[in-house]
């Protein structure tokens, strides 16, 4: 059975430069990009492909077409996953890698998609270091920053959802880490 890797961590504990250098390692793994209706945060961001950036009306005509296996509001954006794109590439038996929050996890976890999830927490090395990544990233402010935060704490009570847990001290180890995950759980066959 392919298998569903799915990322999950705070913004700013390092999700996006552990996932750049482990989708490097594993070019078979497919990566999914999701969809958001947050607008970017730079042009670069727009072109980086980890988002397809829409509409928050494009966004609900996607929900009640049923076109997400998961979605979630976050920090008052939607963010979600192609139910159609999932599925097609896991029946085809490609292992599928893509980052979802807490929320997003949790209704995987009770869901049939066709595949077999593994759901991995990253977690920063603590708060305070998680608040100076945020303020030395710069693209949160105000009530956007205060928001992420407190997300950060609804997810620490979930971490039950979660088959491992990487606590990102430093990138290196973190990416040999995953590796050995997702190695692992490759060869295991249900
Ligand atoms: P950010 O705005 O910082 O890029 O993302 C906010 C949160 O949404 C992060 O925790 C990120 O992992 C999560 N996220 C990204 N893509 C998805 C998705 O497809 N589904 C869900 N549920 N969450 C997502």
């Amino acid at each position: 059975m392919s298998v569903f890797f799915v990322i999950c961590g705070p913004s700013g504990a390092g999700k996006t430069t552990l996932l750049t250098r482990v989708r490097r390692r594993f070019p078979d793994l497919v990566y999914v990009p999701s969809y958001t209706s947050r607008p970017p945060r730079n042009p670069r961001e727009l072109k980086a492909g980890r988002y397809r950036f829409i509409s928050k009306e494009e966004f609900e005509r996607r929900i009640r077409q049923n076109g997400f296996l998961e979605y979630a509001v976050y920090a008052g954006n939607y963010y979600g996953t192609s139910r159609s794109e999932v599925q097609t590439l896991l029946k085809a038996g490609h292992d599928v890698i893509k980052e979802a929050d807490v929320q997003g996890v949790r209704q995987l976890r009770r869901r049939r998609f066709g595949g077999r999830l593994v759901a991995i927490f990253i977690l920063p090395p603590s708060l305070p270091e998680l608040e100076h990544r945020l303020d030395k990233r710069g693209t949160e402010s105000g009530a956007a920053r205060r928001k992420r935060l407190a997300a950060v704490l609804d997810e620490l009570g979930a971490l039950d959802l979660f088959d491992y847990i990487v606590i990102n001290r430093r990138v290196p180890e973190s990416v040999e880490r995953l590796s050995a995950i997702i190695r692992a759980e490759r060869s295991f066959h249900t």
